[in-house]
């Protein structure tokens, strides 16, 4: 028989201990001084404005009845309707997800798009889970957040083990539900169901229009820098052959089962041909195979995590010979990390701005998918790279003005769009 204390501890396993949210919070209260807005309004920002925590059974392709736990976190709804992706991952709780939603209400607000942030999840290993599994789960998902989402009022994206057919799924589920069809309920769709043209590699492409940005602001030219990747997903991997596009050298890769290095610089389409056929990494022939952790201590350029949470901490930050760091991933670095690279003069380029491209893009999707227009490839990019480079300027000159780092700098940026926002607004009733 199961007992209550064993389901407790099944749906809310020390649900507000996440990391994320820990850091999310220190950073936070690290910018409010110099964002200097009403202690009124920054209570506000504290905490998020809806949580919803579901459980999502599935007939498993054994027969096995499961419950699997969910959530949908919505931080700020002032500016318009919320955004954020959907993570399939085992540590996915409902404070990760406060903390991603709260990190994408600066990203939005940094990037002047119309949202609040959002975030969403289903704490299981994906990894694990049949085609048929993966498409029960997410439509169950997607029909017990009805009340929540919605082109108007919350519009999830794809996140870490998410993809274009997993926002398939959850626009037929919603369609089905409304009876008609509505792409603009979820970005980063396949194409042919109203998706955007660049959405796949937006992230990834913005980390690298951040990187160059800030390369030039330094006085270093990309090309022929020498940069390591963590992470080969969605992210990763386009940032790495954007990389070479633009002529610098990718040394290092890495995924779940650990990195690949060769001084002479890696071949990509060898790699992702590897990496389609074998499933990642391991075995990829004629380079060295190393750790994870070892990888991210060899020197280079640029390093630009883009895996998960939580890669660079108080423990290995001392040991970085990275000239500088690009988050890809969203909180890949510690609060305490974060200080030590800056006293050792390693600029880190701060997630809510350097892989805001996703999100802009998916702004892009929404409103092409709200007018029934689409547009082009090059249109996309180009306006892609003037809402980066605008952001990234107005983060990297108030950094300058007011003496912050390019986190704090970034967080004040995001922190006082919303709080002017709010006081507009006012607090009803
Ligand atoms: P993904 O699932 O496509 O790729 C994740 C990659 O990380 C994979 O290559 C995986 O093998 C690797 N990985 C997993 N565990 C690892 C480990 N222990 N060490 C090294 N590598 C490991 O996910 P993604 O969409 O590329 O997301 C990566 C990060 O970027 C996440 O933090 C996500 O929140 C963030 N992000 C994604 C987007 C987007 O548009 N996809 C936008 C903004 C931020």
């Amino acid at each position: 028989m199961t007992k209550a204390a064993d389901i407790a501890v099944e749906i809310a396993p020390l649900e507000w201990e996440a990391s994320l949210w820990h850091t999310a919070i220190a950073q936070l209260e690290q910018a409010l001084p110099a964002a200097g807005i009403d202690p009124g309004t920054a209570e506000r920002l504290r905490y998020p404005e809806h949580a919803v925590l579901v459980s999502v059974p599935i007939h498993m392709d054994s027969g096995e009845t499961k419950v699997f736990p969910a959530y949908r976190v919505q931080h700020s709804r002032v500016l318009g309707p919320t955004k954020g992706g959907v993570r399939y991952d085992p540590h996915v709780s409902l404070s990760e997800c406060a903390a991603l939603a709260m990190w994408m209400t600066w990203k939005c607000a940094i990037l002047r798009l119309p949202y609040g942030g959002a975030k969403g999840g289903i704490r299981c290993n994906p990894r694990e889970l049949s085609r048929g599994e993966l498409e029960r789960l997410t439509r169950r998902f997607t029909a017990e957040l009805s009340s929540v989402i919605g082109p108007q009022e919350d519009i999830p994206a794809p996140d870490m083990a998410t993809d274009e057919q997993t926002m398939a799924w959850m626009m037929d589920t919603y369609s089905m539900q409304v009876g008609h069809a509505t792409p603009e309920i979820v970005t980063g769709k396949p194409i042919s169901v109203g998706g955007s043209v660049f959405r796949h590699e937006a992230t990834g492409a913005g980390v690298v229009m951040v990187a160059e940005r800030a390369c030039k602001r330094l006085g270093w030219e990309l090309a022929g820098l020498r940069c390591i990747v963590q992470g080969f997903g969605k992210v990763g991997g386009v940032a790495a052959s954007e990389l070479v596009e633009r002529g610098a050298i990718v040394t290092g890769i890495a995924d779940y089962s650990g990195g690949i290095h060769s001084d002479d610089g890696l071949d990509l389409a060898a790699v992702a041909r590897w990496t389609a056929e074998q499933g990642s990494l391991d075995g990829f022939p004629g380079v060295s195979h190393l750790t994870n952790a070892a990888l991210l201590e060899l020197p280079c350029d640029v390093l630009v995590l883009a895996a998960l949470e939580g890669q660079v901490t108080a423990q290995n930050a001392g040991r970085i010979q990275a000239r500088m760091v690009a988050e890809g991933a969203n909180g890949p670095t510690t609060v305490e990390a974060d200080a030590i690279l800056g006293e050792r003069g390693i600029p880190v380029l701060p997630d809510i701005l350097t892989n805001a491209g996703g999100v802009t893009v998916s702004y892009f999707e929404w409103v092409q998918d709200l007018g029934r227009l689409f547009w082009g490839r090059e249109d996309i990019r180009s306006r892609l790279a003037e809402k980066m480079c605008d952001a990234f300027d107005r983060v990297w000159d108030l950094s300058e003005q007011e003496r912050l780092t390019l986190r704090s700098a970034a967080l004040v940026v995001g922190i006082r769009e919303v709080a002017a926002a709010l006081d507009a607004r006012g607090l009803f009733p």
